[in-house]
Parts: structure tokens; sequence; C-alpha cells
């Protein structure tokens, strides 16, 4: 019988009284690897309480001695980065190599945190008037909350939590029902690094914990990633209840392809960053856009791409993973045939997949399509599966009018030789992350995660700067020192202007 796994509340690990049980599966084999409970009403109350005390003495915590704590969890992360990328291989069924990335990303969020001091350094200007300084101080929030998908169960947790701790707030983090395993472990080791009682705590479940904590009165801040009809509404919701949200959500992410590129490089990029980890990447190049002559590297692409084989996260040869789930895995072949009867044409067909030795699994071979205009579902929607739809323009400027039709703006990129090229895309493209030669431009922690449009909804983004300001107050002093003579103030406002 699988165990129920426990949430961190007030600084300890408790078993949940709640009778409703999720299954967390082996998407590889369907086994039940544990069962993660919903969050009762008073264990949610219970952490939000903690967070609320705990802030108190938190915030007062010298900035120096918040950086001391990330160093330690940056540190214990890379210590435990194998076990760590062990439990998310097999909750999410990513090969080892990608789970190993998936924590890796994380970890330089985390060394990132450990920056705090300069990070939240303010502007200062002397002599705002004769004698009067004016300083800025940026001053934590409270108590903040994180939402997370199942797609990066290390990586989108820490792009949260780590920081806004940082910055002196604590937090309530709810991750993904469908692989909590590993918000779990990254919290045990945050409590091994030393953070105080009560400056995180997790809890599970989905859609009605994640409603308690967008309407609690105590609650000033929502940081939230996954699909596009959730992030809508805790975008509508927690900013209804007077919160700052930030939500990221899905996508759709155009590579354009110029017939000067070097073919082989964009054969083998549109590959990898189509398929691996079956396509359920937030910044997955979902889209190929090939202009003029370079439609015809389509056939050798179909012919590499048929070649692709998933696998079971221990198979070294394996190139991606299951898909998360059953009802994941549906869902895409659905789209897969609408794809057909709409009359794109499927050159490689991994709607029927199968893995020896795993008859059980989420699978799904490699797929591509065609003749795919922007009419047709599989163009309109989201897929999150290894599928590569194609599509064919004459110029670069129908590449560029196309991508900024397209309602998402989180990630695209370009493959050429030619500079001016590569210029004018980057300055036309209506996207917030974009790739020159690169097929996935996902910014290291000391920018920010700027997807743009459809694909978020908020001001301020995740990680680097825009995220310190997320999960922080800007205060200004204005200040004026007396010597032993007083200035007496009058009633009237006071003109410089001389
Ligand atoms: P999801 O929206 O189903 O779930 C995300 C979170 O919301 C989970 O914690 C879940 O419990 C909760 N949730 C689910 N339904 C809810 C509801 N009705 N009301 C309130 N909360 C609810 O997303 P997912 O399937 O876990 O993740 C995949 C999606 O996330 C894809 O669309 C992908 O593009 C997106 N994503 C976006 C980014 C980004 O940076 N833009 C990054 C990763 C994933």
């Amino acid at each position: 019988m699988a165990k129920t796994i426990p949430q961190l509340i007030d600084g300890e690990w408790r078993e949940s009284r709640s009778r409703e049980l999720i299954e967390v599966t082996d998407p590889a084999t369907q086994r039940v690897l544990a069962l993660a409970p919903k969050a009762t009403h008073e264990e949610i109350e219970a952490a939000i309480a903690s967070a609320k005390a705990a802030f108190l003495t938190w915030r007062e915590v010298p900035v120096p001695e918040r950086a001391r704590l990330m160093l330690r969890y940056q540190h214990l992360l890379k210590e435990h980065h194998d076990e760590l990328a062990e439990i998310l291989a097999e909750e999410t069924g990513k090969t080892f190599a990608d789970a190993k990335g998936d924590v890796w990303r994380g970890i330089e969020v985390a060394e990132h945190a450990a920056n705090i001091a300069s990070l939240m350094m303010g502007e200062t200007v002397e002599n705002v008037a004769r004698e009067i300084d004016t300083a800025s101080w940026m001053q934590p929030l409270g108590v903040c909350a994180g939402i997370t998908p199942f797609n990066f169960p290390a990586m989108i947790p820490l792009w949260m939590f780590p920081l806004a701790i940082a910055c002196g707030n604590t937090f309530v983090l709810k991750p993904s029902e469908q692989d909590p395993l590993t918000p779990n472990r990254l919290a045990e080791l945050f409590l091994e690094a030393g953070a105080p009682k009560g400056v995180l705590q997790v809890i599970h479940g989905g859609r009605e914990q994640v409603d308690a904590l967008l309407t609690h009165p105590d609650i000033r801040a929502i940081s939230f990633v996954g699909s596009v009809p959730v992030g809508q509404h805790v975008y509508r919701t927690g900013t209804a209840h007077l919160k700052r949200v930030q939500a990221f959500a899905g996508a759709k992410n155009h590579m354009v392809i110029l017939p000067d590129a070097h073919k082989d490089q964009v054969i083998s990029n549109l590959i990898g960053a189509s398929c691996g980890a079956a396509g359920q990447r937030c910044m997955a190049i979902s889209t190929a856009v090939f202009v003029g002559a370079a439609r015809e590297w389509i056939p050798e692409l179909a012919a590499q791409m048929a070649e692709l084989r998933p696998g079971h996260w221990k198979d070294a040869h394996a190139a991606y993973g299951p898909l998360i789930s059953q009802q994941a895995k549906q869902r895409v072949q659905r789209l897969i045939a609408e794809g057909k009867a709409e009359g794109a044409e499927c050159l490689v067909d991994g709607s029927q997949c199968t893995v020896e030795g795993f008859p059980d699994g989420n699978w799904l071979g490699p797929t591509l399509f065609r003749g795919v205009t922007p009419k047709m579902s599989i163009y309109r929607e989201e897929i999150f599966g290894p599928v590569l739809i194609c599509l064919e323009v004459d110029t670069l400027e129908d590449a560029i009018e196309l991508i900024n039709a397209n309602p998402y703006g989180n990630g695209t990129s370009i493959f050429t030789r030619s500079g001016g090229a590569a210029r004018h895309f980057q300055h036309a493209v209506e996207v917030g992350q974009v790739g020159i030669n690169v097929p996935i431009p996902v910014p290291l922690p000391f920018f920010s995660f700027t997807g743009w449009r459809g694909s978020f909804y908020g001001d301020l983004h995740a990680y680097g700067k825009q995220a310190v300001r997320f999960f922080t107050e800007t205060k200004t002093v204005t200040s004026r020192w007396f010597d032993d003579e007083p200035v007496v103030a009058g009633p009237n406002m006071t003109i410089h202007l001389k």
C-alpha cells in the first residue's frame, strides 16, 4: 500500500487528516508511488497562520544571514543532485539526464538567491532639496504563495521560494498533485540547510486548495505557473482579492528556419526541442516555420524524427519518457486525430506507440505534420506532447506576421547565418524570449523569465531582478537633519527654483 505523503506545516512534517487522496503514479508503469492528500481547510489555515507568525521574526533577520541560508541550501541541493533527479525521473518519467537538468536549472536560482544583498539594494539621491536626501528601500511583503505545474517539479518551485524567502518573506508552496515527491524533498533539504520554523510551508491538493490561497486575506502575493485557463483564473481571482499576482501560462513556440541556415543543425535542434521531455516543456518548439527553400528539408527531418524512441528513465538510450498521465496522452492522441481529419499531412505518426517491457506506460512516438494552417486545432491549441507541426511561408516577414498573430508569446527562435535577418527578427517579433540559433532560449537566473502576451498575466516576471521587485515593496525615505538652529516649516509647498 502506497504511503500518504506529509505536508510541511509550522516547521513539522504532518500527516494530513484529509480523506481525499490523489494517486501519484509512475507514468511508465502506472504503479502508485504515493498518495497526496488534499489539504483540509484547517491545515491550510494552520500553514498560513504559521507563515504569518514566522514573517515577524524572519523579516528582521539580517540580509547576510538570509543569504547564508541560500548558500547552504544550494550546496545541499548539489550534494543531492542525483538523488533528487531519481525521485523526479520516477514520478515524471523524464530521462535521468533531463531530470538532472530540471534540478540543475532550479539550483541555479538558489545560487542566485545567495546574492540577495546586492539584489535588494535600493537607490539614493543626495540633496533632492537643500540638505534633504531621499533613499529607497526594498522591504518584504509578508506571506507569499506559489502554485506550480507538473512539468518542472524541481525547477519551478525553486524559481519561487528561495528568492521570495531571501527577500524576507515567508512562503506557502502548493506543488502539482501529479508529482509532489520532488517538491517535498526540496523542502526537507531546505529545513536541513537551516531554514527557521514556519518560513516555508508545503500543502498539497488541487483546485480547492489553490482557491483557498487565492482568496485568503493573509496572502500578499501569488506566483503561479501552469496552463492558460488556470492561469487566467488565478490572475482574475487573485487580483480580485487585491493580491499581487504573476501567472505564467501556456505557449506555442515557433522556430523560423531560413534557407541559409545550417541544415544539420536545424534538424537536430528541431527534434531535440520538440520531442525532449516528451514535448512537455513550456519552451518546447512545437511549430516549425520553414521559409522559402528551407521547406525542402522537411522529408529529411521526418526520416530522422522517425528514428527517435521513447523509453524508461533508466534506459540511457531513451530519447524521452512517457507523458505524465493517461489523460494527457489521450488529449494528444485526440489532437493528432484532429490534425489528420483537418487535412494536415502526418509524415510521422506516433499516436500508437509501445515500449518493450512497459506495456502500461503513457507512451507516444514522435509525430510530425506538414501542410498545417493557422485555422487547424493542432496550430491553435498547445499540444504538450512530442508533436512538431510544420508551416511553410515565402518570406521572413510572413513568418514574423504569423508569430505575432498567434495569441501566445513565450519563446521563439530563428535559425540563420544572416546577422541582418536575425537582428530584424529579434526587433520585430512580439515574443518575450528570443533565440538566435538557440532553440529554447530560457534565460539564466540573473535575467528574468520573460514570457509575453497570452503566455503571461502580470507585470513582473520570474527570477532575476524582476522577481525581487515582485516579492518586495519599495519604501522611499526622505530625510533632513537639523543643526542646532531649527528651521520652522511654513504652510505652503516649497518652491526650489531660484
Ligand atoms: P495546470 O494548470 O493543470 O496546473 C498547474 C497548477 O494549478 C497545479 O498546481 C494544479 O494543482 C493547479 N490547478 C489545476 N487546475 C486548477 C483549477 N481549476 N483551479 C485552480 N488550480 C488548479 O498545469 P499543468 O498541466 O500542471 O502544467 C502544464 C502547463 O503549464 C502547460 O500549459 C505549460 O505551458 C504551462 N507551463 C508554463 C510555463 C511558463 O513559464 N509559461 C512553465 C511551465 C509550464
